[in-house]
């Protein structure tokens, strides 16, 4: 390979490795080139060649850090030849050499990967100090001291991140010094102090390295560039890597520019600025700056750094350049931008610029304005925003001025923030919550039986358990914040006490859990709530004119419907109706019903319930007037709505031994038999759906009856119903065409004579594979079909959630045989493929059958992409998670449109 300056443009193609072009010089890249480059080089690049001042320098590639990390770290062949000539140009250039004694040039070695990364190795500055160049580098500075601080700071950063050398070793010793000396600022410290300091690290690297500290800056230049390519691979980077799916094989580029230095009195400075206050969003000046020093001096808190405003009156021309380079970047790049700069003797340095990081409402405010200001469009504003930051603004959040510390921190397993007392059971949690207490319930682990005391608690922590864990995915499932696998929290339940490091915190103590950072506090912090302002209606607003995809909720109640259609949903997918059943009023008259001896008792408790129904139909339709509500008839086994058979066996067991009264004894036998009766092995694949329609065709007749009055009460109002009827786990077509007729007999019955008229369709749930793949069967019989993809995940993969999730599926997704927890986000080649099978079967019948799909999917942006590509008409997804769904169909069209083009 030839070491001329000359760049081959093809070879930019790295897959070569032998001609392989492994170092670019900064005047060579551009934005672009980001994947080759890294963030940060291409970035300084970019700058460069819009005429910005950055310190000249050279990248060395990814393409080289994946080539040494698949050798075990050996280099390729010409790649420190390269180095040396990159270098050479670089003393060109500048007409400085590298660690001279006249004229040193002196650089920082900065690891950059593709993707931002905290974890991988930290940047070494001042590289090529050395006993020879460091006189040279005092008389320039017209300040010994300063190169002798500089010196010593170079050793510090060189041996701890190199060579590893622990860091407190020189911290030690400079703490040391300064008792010595009887001062307490490193500033106090003279040029001699400095100059013997030098020498003490250079012993103490020799005593930790077990060999000589390497004095020769190229040497030194060589083992950085290979730490940094280690780097790429050491633990911390890897668990962030994991943690934000960020793919091993990118590698991290290097790279090596001219020190400038903010440490050269008063008319030096360093600092960082935001081109808008990444807090909030809003335009205006957002920035820190320190005169007289480096780098890392502004973020480490050693010296309060001071507003950017003030560097106005300082450094007036360095000010204003530097606030019109703010503005020319930000129309550069079209988005805020996170910058670095240096000031030395009064010529600004750029030395870094990014999109900047930024809290969910200050995306989307940004996202508005530059809309506003012409300088993106919608449809780029609508990729500017994450999923996720719509899911935390729809969350109260923990006012962000809080300045509390927090006492420990797990997973942050579900976003928002909740404030309550402590309770340690399930039980009780349910129990106080419903009193109107707020209660936080603290667990070592939740399972599938405290699901109640989840419900009434405003947030869960536990001790143990990942992201996946039942905990987890139920609190998410709920937008419940939930705080998982605290590992440092000690729960004693019988004592009832909380421990955290030294706090004990007691039944009745009040905590707050920040779900979104994982945080847990003592005492209540003040939340504010939702913002749901107009930035994010307005962007949802957007995604609406682009999505093709509808968006519908689950609802159950009037209330429910009323609060989805708030949130923009465009009628009700599924509403179960089981759940008008499950509460204390009227679940002795469904009891009544399920433990009738013959047809008559039956009807008479069904009589009961109907009334209850149709109001509760009443609430829904009303409140979804003009949308179409698909209702599900009763789904689940009749068992859950009778007492737990243990508990009734232990009831039967004292009666028998206290001997009380005989008609007690009888009735609680009898209902231990039905009990016993009622109960299967298998519910989940047992009596229920249309197989208990089919076997007490009176239940679902007096659900249509008391849907039909219903929707007859609301139109009366002057409302418009429009109803869905939706029959639960077909297999066979057989049993939708005779509930069908069951269905549409029952409806003429209850219109008979009255003269009225009602349009309504009959659909049905997908949620076995018999009925995914004889969809064309069951098509025949139907006017609609709703995937039920939990079920449809729970029979196509053959895993019941709740065994599942509390055993073998969090060790499933952390050792990567799975991707995710299928619950949450489908699986989509299985699962997924199922819906696809389904939906061209049923339409290869039905041209235009309206396929939608209801559950917990329907509000996970992954999921709807995959929906968006089979070609459904909806997803149905419970209310809160509306925004989102409508969000990300819109992003699944442009992400398509995206993958289209960079295919073309
Ligand atoms: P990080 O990714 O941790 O911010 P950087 O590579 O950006 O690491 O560098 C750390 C600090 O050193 C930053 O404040 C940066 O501005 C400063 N720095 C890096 N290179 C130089 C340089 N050539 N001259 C002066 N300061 C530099
Ligand atoms: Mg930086
Ligand atoms: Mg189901």
């Amino acid at each position: 390979m030839s070491t001329s300056p000359a760049a081959e443009p093809s070879a930019h193609d790295a897959s070569a490795a032998e001609d392989a072009k492994y170092i670019y010089d900064l005047s060579e890249g551009d934005a672009s080139m980001k994947p080759l480059l890294g963030g940060k080089g291409a970035n300084v690049a970019e700058m460069t060649k819009i005429g910005i001042p950055v310190p000249d320098g050279f990248t060395v590639t990814t393409a080289a850090c994946i080539e040494a990390t698949k050798h075990d770290g050996e280099w390729p062949a010409s790649l420190w030849d390269d180095i040396q000539a990159a270098l050479a140009r670089l003393e060109e250039r500048t007409g400085r050499v590298l660690g001279a004694a006249e004229n040193p040039l002196l650089v920082s070695v900065r690891s950059g990967a593709v993707v931002s990364m905290p974890g991988m190795m930290d940047t070494i500055l001042n590289l090529g100090i050395s006993d020879e160049s460091v006189e040279a580098l005092g008389r320039e500075a017209d300040s010994p001291r300063f190169a002798w601080d500089a010196y010593r700071r170079f050793i510090q950063m060189y041996g701890e991140v190199v060579e590893q050398v622990p860091a407190h070793v020189y911290d030690d010793a400079l703490v040391a010094l300064k008792h010595q000396r009887g001062v307490t600022q490193d500033t106090e410290l003279t040029a001699d102090d400095l100059k013997g300091l030098v020498a003490t690290f250079k012993d103490l690297s020799r005593e930790h390295m077990g060999e000589e500290l390497p004095t020769d800056p190229r040497e030194q230049l060589r083992r950085s560039v290979d730490a940094v390519f280690r780097s790429w691979l050491n633990p911390r980077a890897d668990v962030y890597r994991r943690a934000n799916n960020i793919s091993a094989d990118l590698g991290t580029a290097v790279n090596v520019m001219q020190m400038v230095f903010g440490n050269r009195g008063e008319t030096s400075a360093t600092g960082v600025c935001f081109t808008r206050n990444p807090a909030t969003g809003e335009k205006e000046l957002y920035g820190e700056f320190l005169t007289n020093a480096q780098g890392e001096d502004v973020v480490a808190g050693i010296r309060t750094p001071r507003p950017l405003k003030e560097m106005e009156q300082v450094l007036p021309d360095a000010y204003h350049e530097l606030i019109e380079t703010m503005r020319k970047l930000e129309e550069h790049y079209g988005d805020m931008q996170d910058i670095e700069f240096t000031v030395e003797e009064e010529k600004l340095y750029l030395l870094q610029t990014r999109n900047g990081k930024r809290t969910a409402s200050a995306a989307f405010k940004v996202a508005r304005a530059l809309v506003d200001e012409g300088v993106i469009d919608q449809r780029e504003a609508l990729r500017r925003v994450e999923p996720a930051q719509l899911d935390q603004l729809l969350h109260p959040a923990i006012d962000p001025e809080h300045g509390a510390t927090p006492l420990t921190k797990g997973l942050n397993a579900s976003p928002g923030a909740a404030v309550g007392e402590v309770v340690f059971d399930a039980d009780t949690a349910e129990r106080r919550g419903k009193a109107g207490d707020a209660v936080v319930l603290v667990r070592w682990e939740t399972a599938p039986d405290d699901i109640a005391g989840v419900i009434a608690a405003q947030g869960v922590l536990t001790a143990h358990g990942g992201m996946t864990s039942h905990a987890a995915v139920v609190a998410r499932g709920m937008g419940k914040p939930c705080v998982a696998g605290a590992s440092e929290i000690k729960i004693d339940t019988d004592a009832k006490t909380l421990t955290i490091g030294s706090t004990v915190l007691r039944d009745g103590d009040t905590i707050t859990l920040d779900g979104s950072t994982g945080e847990v506090f003592e005492g209540a912090l003040e939340l504010v709530p939702p913002q749901i302002n107009e930035d994010f209606q307005t962007i949802v607003g957007w995604a609406d004119e682009i999505r093709r995809l509808g968006v519908r909720a689950n609802a159950d109640t009037g209330e429910d419907a009323k609060r989805a259609r708030e949130f923009g949903a465009e009628g009700i997918g599924l509403c179960r109706t089981e759940h008008m059943f499950m509460n204390e009023e009227r679940l002795p008259a469904v009891q009544r019903m399920i433990l009738a001896e013959d047809e008559d008792a039956r009807a008479s408790a069904l009589a009961e319930i109907l009334p209850m129904q149709q109001s509760d139909f009443e609430e829904i339709f009303e409140a979804m007037s003009g949308l179409p509500v698909t209702v599900r008839l009763l789904d689940p086994p009749l068992h859950e709505f009778l007492p737990n058979l243990v508990d009734q066996a232990l009831l039967v067991q004292r009666l028998e031994i206290e001997g009380g009264k005989q008609s007690e004894l009888k009735e609680a036998q009898h209902l231990l038999g039905r009990i016993h009766k009622l109960t299967e092995q298998n519910p989940m694949l047992g009596t229920r759906g249309v197989r208990l329609a089919l076997m007490y065709p009176e239940i679902p007749e007096m659900q249509v009856r008391a849907i039909v009055r219903a929707a007859l009460a609301v139109r009366e109002k002057g409302g418009d119903p429009k109803v869905e009827i939706m029959v639960p786990l077909v297999a066979f077509a057989q049993e939708l065409q005779r509930m069908r007729d069951l269905i549409d007999e029952t409806v003429a019955d209850e219109l008979s004579g009255s003269g009225d008229q009602l349009d309504y369709t009959v659909g049905t749930m997908i949620e076995l594979p018999r009925a995914a793949v004889c969809a064309d069967q069951i098509a025949e019989h139907a006017d609609f079909f709703s995937f039920g993809t939990n079920d449809l995940t729970q029979t196509g993969i053959g895993i019941s959630r709740d065994d599942a999730e509390g055993a073998f599926l969090a060790a499933y997704v952390d050792d990567d045989i799975v991707p995710g927890n299928p619950f949450s986000s489908i699986d989509q080649d299985g699962v997924g493929g199922l819906v696809r099978l389904g939906t061209e079967r049923g339409r290869s019948v039905k041209e235009h059958l309206k396929v939608g799909v209801c559950g917990e999917h329907g509000g996970d942006p992954a999921s709807i992409a995959l929906f968006n590509e089979i070609g459904l008409d909806y997803v149905s997804c419970s209310p809160y998670r509306v925004p989102i769904a409508r969000f990300a169909a819109a992003r699944a069209i442009l992400d398509g449109e995206n993958e289209e083009k960079s295919q073309a």
